[in-house]
């Protein structure tokens, strides 16, 4: 066969080499073979042992997940034993037993499919990649029931180390790999944020998901080389391509650690220009990298991870006790806690399971808090708890409108008054800032920004809404352009806007982590960008080679520009000068000699 590329999305570097391994896991056939009225009660039993053996593989499997990837990995498997103990699971599992005479393999598949149609048709994305979850409960309570081996890879243990090739993992399966056995991961299916995605990352195999058809492209025993730094599956490479993927493998992970070695030098421009670096993190274990890459505080604390997979909001008291942890551990820096972004493509709990034509333009974020108290106030209550002890500040996602700022004001004032009164050790108040992530607010950010403390711009939903693209889909990806001129000439009003109002306008969305697009963000005048932690020393260096009067030079000529093309082509020419990019792009190869005494800088 010749010499094949397939692209995908990087999720998890590394370069491996070695036969793909071809695996298709699915759920077993279920006979559709009705049961007499007096085998009811006996089926409904092997029902019930079925779910319980399911629920102790399941747990055995979130212990080994704790084991390998830590904690708040191993809560992955925490979603699927919610499935599992589903009342209107069992209750419609057992109805369709009793009414229906359907067998209790049959009736539960046919329980799955119905939750499969629902989960598929929300357009939540957050659901979508929970039909992984969904899967791994059906092989495993099928299995049971049919009394047919559990997928599991000891079947395909191969003798030698192979680059598994499958549809989409699921997290059991993920769990169970062996980096003695398993290279690498490619898959068909998946995203930057799939269970599989996650674990492959902290477990340390690279992997590389949303490849192609590459179940019909690539045939067991075929050589391939996967590099999870340029997102790319090459099947039946030449040697000269084996050897240089190896050696670009070889040069990233030099450069990943001069880069870090320089982290604890500021973020200063050539020209004096000095810039905050803060972390974003999506979950507490993060925390760790970002202290170790030296950010200068918590730019953007998601706080979804303490509802979604989860039977319940973590409490007011558990709440207050994490946001006073990070806060401590960045102390003096700030530390901005996102108050509640749910709905769209992260599932409200608690709230009634609406269906939406259009949850990215539904029911969302700061309309859910307000609309919701009980979820919204007792995480205003938190933040001014800990506030008593952290410079904490608390921030509101998909802010479209003044009267959200001014609404939630009233309510942390409320919420203040309530603590005093009730003698509870609390902040008298905290700043309340917002994220500029809509068009509307972008227009509008110079009113917003009268009453808001400070606005962080979250340029993964302003691109997405900015130019009708979902941010999730990987058919319009191409199309998903941070330097369009709309963008860019939005990124300028809002800076404007902040510095008019004299209020801190940081930059939190995935573009700040663009080197490129760092020149081009402090051109236009932002001075505090938050970055997820591995990219945090790739930033500072950044900021370190360029000039901010040039910066600003470049960025007034790129305003003027007509298309995203031009305005990274100029960008990149531009910036060039003072960076060689092949340093930074992951699919080229680096200069032979790289300037390791520049990284330090
Ligand atoms: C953004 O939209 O850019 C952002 C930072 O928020 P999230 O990615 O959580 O929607
Ligand atoms: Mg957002």
């Amino acid at each position: 066969m010749p010499h094949r590329i397939i692209k995908g999305i990087a999720v998890s570097p590394g370069v491996a080499v070695g036969p793909a391994l071809v695996v298709r896991w699915e759920a077993p056939v279920v006979p559709d073979k009705p049961i007499a009225a007096h085998q009811v009660q006996a089926e409904v039993e092997r029902l019930v042992a079925a779910l319980a053996h399911a629920k102790e593989r399941i747990a055995r499997s979130r212990a080994k997940a704790a084991e390998r990837a830590g904690e708040e990995e191993a809560r992955i498997f925490d979603a699927q034993l919610l499935i599992l103990e589903d009342r209107d699971l069992r209750t419609g599992v057992d109805r369709l037993i009793r009414d229906n005479h359907f067998s209790a393999e049959r009736a539960f598949q046919l329980k799955m499919l119905e939750w499969r149609g629902l989960w598929s048709t929300t357009g939540s994305a957050m659901l979508q990649e929970r039909l992984a979850d969904l899967t791994d409960v059906e092989i495993l309570v099928l299995s049971q029931l049919l009394g047919v081996a559990e997928p599991s890879l000891e079947q395909a243990r191969p003798d030698t180390p192979v680059v598994l090739v499958a549809r989409d993992l699921t997290p059991a399966l993920t769990v169970q790999l062996d980096r003695e056995a398993v290279l690498a991961i490619a898959c068909e299916e998946g995203t930057r944020t799939s269970h599989a995605a996650i674990l492959a990352h902290s477990i340390g195999i690279p992997a590389v998901m949303a490849l192609p058809e590459v179940l019909d492209r690539v045939t067991t025993g075929e050589t391939v080389v996967l590099d999870g730094w340029a997102g790319t599956l090459q099947v039946e490479p030449a040697d000269s391509t084996v050897e240089a993927a190896q050696r670009r493998d070889r040069q990233r992970r030099e450069l990943e650690r001069d880069l870090e070695a320089g982290s604890e030098l500021p973020a200063q421009t050539t020209d004096g220009t000095t810039l905050a670096v803060r972390a974003n993190l999506d979950l507490p274990e993060e925390l760790d990298l970002a202290l170790r890459h030296q950010a200068d505080g918590v730019g953007l604390m998601r706080t979804e991870f303490l509802v979604a997979g989860r039977g319940q909001i973590s409490t007011e008291e558990e709440q207050a006790d994490l946001y006073r942890r990070v806060g401590a551990a960045f102390d003096p820096h700030p530390v901005v806690v996102r108050s509640f972004d749910l709905g769209g493509d992260k599932f409200p709990v608690g709230a009634k399971r609406i269906a939406e034509a259009n949850p990215m333009l539904g029911w969302r974020a700061i309309r859910v808090c307000l609309d919701q108290p009980e979820i919204f106030r007792p995480q205003l209550r938190a933040v001014l708890r800990a506030a008593a002890h952290a410079k904490l500040r608390l921030m509101l996602p998909l802010v479209t409108r003044v009267d959200e700022v001014l609404r939630s004001r009233e309510l942390v004032a409320e919420e203040a008054r309530a603590l005093r009164k009730a003698g509870v050790e609390a902040a008298a108040s905290v700043p309340v800032g917002i994220m500029v992530e809509t068009p509307a607010a972008a227009v509008i950010a110079d009113r917003l920004a009268e009453v808001a403390d400070f606005l962080s711009v979250g340029t993964n939903d302003l691109v997405q809404y900015t130019l009708a693209v979902d941010r999730g889909n990987a058919r319009l990806a191409e199309r998903f352009t941070p330097h369009h001129p709309a963008v860019l000439r939005l990124l300028a009003g809002i800076a404007r806007a902040g510095r008019a109002a004299n209020r801190e306008v940081s930059v939190c969305g995935e573009m700040a982590s663009d080197p490129v697009s760092v020149y081009l963000l402090v051109g236009l005048g932002f001075r505090v960008l938050s970055v997820a932690p591995p990219s945090l020393p790739l930033v500072k260096w950044m900021v370190r080679q360029i000039s901010a009067r040039d910066a600003a030079r470049c960025a007034e000529a790129a305003l003027e520009l007509a298309t995203a093309d031009e305005v990274s082509a100029f960008a990149r020419r531009t910036v060039g000068g003072a960076v060689d990019l092949r340093l930074l792009d992951p699919s080229s190869p680096l200069p032979a000699r790289a300037r390791r005494a520049s990284f330090r800088r």
